[in-house]
């Protein structure tokens, strides 16, 4: 008597090719070449596509997250100053060459697509999800950014949010290879100049809000511009929502969040891009083992910590705005002068 074993392979369906979903895939493939891994992007190109674009690019690998360092031409600059303005003090912060990047992130994304096609990972663009039901997959990672997809249709709770709004400049006055600003504001929140391609001498220089205020951000933008007479050819724009921290749930049923989905960007400076790449990596590893519930956990485990500081920080400076908006810059400096809060502050 014959005793036949049938394995049925596994499959997961993943929506969105941006960071966090490609390095879902590629992790799960290298872990376990057996599963069917598919991508849905509803871009006709990965990378790039506008959501390639709505970054401010800047990236710093340090410790574990070194083995995400760019190479080649996803690298537009080694970052070796962050200049952080807060009120009228200067947090400068040194980096030894090799940790801080500005990426073409576009580029990055096609590279991170090449990796996971050689993988084995199919990758179907022109292919927007309209709902989860239409995928099949025994697992699901929604890597569809902010706001999510999946939690839309599906009502599941967000978290807190914050507004951007980014404009890419040629020919600019303010073009530093090497350097990054990040200038806070009162009005709870932070501009920033960062060096992009420097071949045409581009920046990005952005404006973020912790909160939805009706502020116009535009506006903002063009006055600071003005008063600091930056100058140059804004020939993009972008913007939009960053999840400032925790996005619950992590795991609902067989929907697993990553990226800005799942885990938001660091509350503080709405750094998303190490959080979707290391989300990607742990989600990826759960699904290889089929233990979807050690998911939430080690997310929790991560990045609860600074989490759970910077929401009560944003929260705490929310009220205080009521009382005098003042107060943001003297609390932001109070926790810069930590030492360590502003190593992180300046990542
Ligand atoms: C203006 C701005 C500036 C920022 N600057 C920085 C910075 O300097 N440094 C930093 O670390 N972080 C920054 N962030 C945050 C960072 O960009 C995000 O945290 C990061 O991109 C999240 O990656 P992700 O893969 O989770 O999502 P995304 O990059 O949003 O990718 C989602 C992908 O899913 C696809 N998709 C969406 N819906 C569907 C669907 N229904 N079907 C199929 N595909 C779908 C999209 O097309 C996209 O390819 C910034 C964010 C903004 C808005």
């Amino acid at each position: 008597m014959y005793t036949v074993w049938l394995v049925r392979r596994i499959k997961v369906d993943i929506i969105g090719a941006g960071l966090s979903g490609l390095n879902t895939a590629i992790t799960i493939k290298e872990r376990d070449p057996a599963i069917k891994v598919i991508v849905h992007e509803k871009y006709k190109e990965i990378g790039y596509n506008h959501e390639g674009r709505r970054c401010g690019e800047a990236h710093t690998v340090e410790s574990e997250w070194i083995k995400w360092k760019p190479t080649g031409k996803s690298i537009y600059n080694t970052i070796l100053h962050a200049d952080v303005i807060i009120g009228k003090k200067h947090y400068f912060a040194q980096r030894p060459p090799g940790v801080g990047f500005i990426l073409n992130r576009q580029e990055y994304i096609c590279q991170l697509a090449r990796d996971a096609e050689k993988h084995g990972v199919i990758l179907q663009t022109n292919d927007k999800i309209k709902s989860v039901d239409n995928l099949d997959g025994d697992v699901i990672v929604d890597g569809s950014g902010c706001p999510s997809t999946v939690k839309r249709e599906l009502n599941l709770g967000t978290g807190f949010t914050g507004t951007t709004y980014q404009e890419t400049m040629e020919n600019s006055n303010c073009f530093h290879a090497d350097t990054i600003q990040i200038i806070f504001t009162n009005l709870l929140g932070y501009f920033w100049v960062f060096p992009r391609n420097p071949e045409k001498k581009e920046i990005n220089i952005g404006v973020a809000t912790f909160g939805k205020f009706r502020y116009n951000l535009r506006e903002m933008l063009t006055s600071f511009k003005e008063g600091n007479n930056i100058t140059g050819t804004v020939n993009y724009v972008v913007g939009g929502l960053v999840p400032l921290g925790l996005q619950r749930p992590f795991l609902y049923r067989n929907i697993l969040f990553v990226g800005d989905a799942g885990v938001g960007a660091f509350p503080l400076t709405g750094q998303g891009i190490y959080r979707a790449l290391m989300s990607g990596d742990i989600a990826g590893r759960c699904i290889a083992q089929m233990k979807l519930k050690k998911y939430p956990s080690i997310i929790r485990k991560e990045f609860m910590q600074w989490d759970v500081i910077g929401s009560i920080f944003i929260k705490m400076n929310l009220i205080f705005r009521k009382i005098n908006p003042g107060l943001f810059i003297t609390s932001l400096n109070f926790l810069a002068k930590q030492g360590k809060q502003l190593s992180l502050l300046t990542h």
